[in-house]
């Protein structure tokens, strides 16, 4: 997913991590640009980390606001509040709210809903995408019929299309699969479809419009908020901003009572504010197939158990990286 590690180091010898997107394409965002901004402030507060986010936001508006820029932004943003939690001796969650729910349910994300269900996942989601062949509709129908039956009456089933389907094509969709009540449809036109997103949330019965991955910050949040686009939103903490982001987004999602479900919910960067906000109690844990092998980034990570993901004890995201891959 093109992600970056973020590293930021204080004059008292604390080092904080963060995971930001980009790629190589952000690395000169965080080494040549921000490092100059930020070196010399102080992090005694997630007041002062909010304070460092505008000031890095405002000096990177002219190429920023959006994209690269604010994939960046997030490495550095979730490496100060890692920095600021050891430093205080504080899990992120505790800085942002004294009351932590400490174990969050998880949805599987992967094709395989059986492979879901026997790790006690109460939630599957499918990637689908779409070219607009029959054999493709058969075999999204085939996945719901067995995901419903492996799952059960109260199992969640959500389909995410990755921008293939149209307006037209996302109504025909609820037809077909009105039997096996899917919970929610994502991202199904692209991000700058907001109007015809909006139209959909009243065209589709009981599925809600769930998207929100590809946009950034609270002021893209305020857009879809004002739009109206989403039953649901999905930002991706890495991406979006980091926590400070994601409080303010959270912020707006309370005023119009919407549901937040960040995308990559069960990583550390979006488990603790799942874990210390209104965030539904829900994670996205991606799981692949049965075979998909994956780089360790990450050392300490919790992984779910029975359907649950218990956030550590350890201060910070309670996280080191996995130096032999850096
Ligand atoms: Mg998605």
């Amino acid at each position: 997913m093109w992600q970056i590690v973020v590293q930021v180091t204080s004059d008292t010898g604390q080092v904080g991590y963060g995971w930001g997107g980009g790629g190589k394409a952000s690395v000169p965002i965080v080494n040549g640009h921000f490092s100059e901004l930020i070196v010399g402030m102080e992090v005694n507060s997630s007041d002062d980390i909010a304070t460092i986010w505008d000031h890095l936001y405002f000096e990177s508006i002219p190429y920023g606001r959006k994209g690269v820029a604010l994939m960046a932004l997030s490495g550095v943003d979730l490496a100060l509040w890692d920095l600021l939690g050891k430093a205080e001796n504080k899990t992120v969650a505790h800085l942002i709210s004294p009351d932590v729910k400490s174990s969050i349910r998880c949805y599987g994300t992967g094709a395989d809903p059986l492979m879901h269900a026997e790790m006690g996942l109460r939630g599957t989601k499918t990637p689908h995408r779409w070219t607009g062949e029959q054999s493709e509709l058969d075999s999204l129908i085939a996945w719901a019929e067995t995901a419903r039956t492996a799952l059960g009456d109260d199992g969640q089933l959500m389909i995410d299309t990755y921008m293939s389907w149209d307006l037209e094509t996302t109504v025909a969709m609820a037809g077909h699969l009105a039997d096996y009540q899917i919970h929610w449809f994502e991202d199904v036109l692209n991000p700058d479809e907001l109007e015809g997103q909006a139209k959909l949330r009243n065209l589709v019965g009981d599925v809600n419009i769930a998207g929100g991955e590809h946009e950034f910050s609270h002021h893209g949040f305020n857009e879809i908020a004002r739009v109206g686009a989403m039953d649901i939103w999905q930002p991706d903490i890495t991406w979006c901003g980091g926590i400070t982001a994601g409080l303010r987004i959270l912020d707006i999602a309370a005023n119009f009572d919407i549901p937040v479900v960040p995308h990559r919910g069960a990583e550390v960067w979006g488990l603790h504010l799942v874990a210390a906000t209104a965030c539904e109690d829900l994670a996205e844990y991606l799981t692949g197939g049965r075979n998909t092998e994956t780089d360790e980034v990450w050392f300490g990570a919790p992984e779910p158990v029975d359907g649950q993901i218990d956030i550590s004890e350890s201060p910070g995201f309670g996280i080191a990286p996995n130096e032999s891959l850096l």
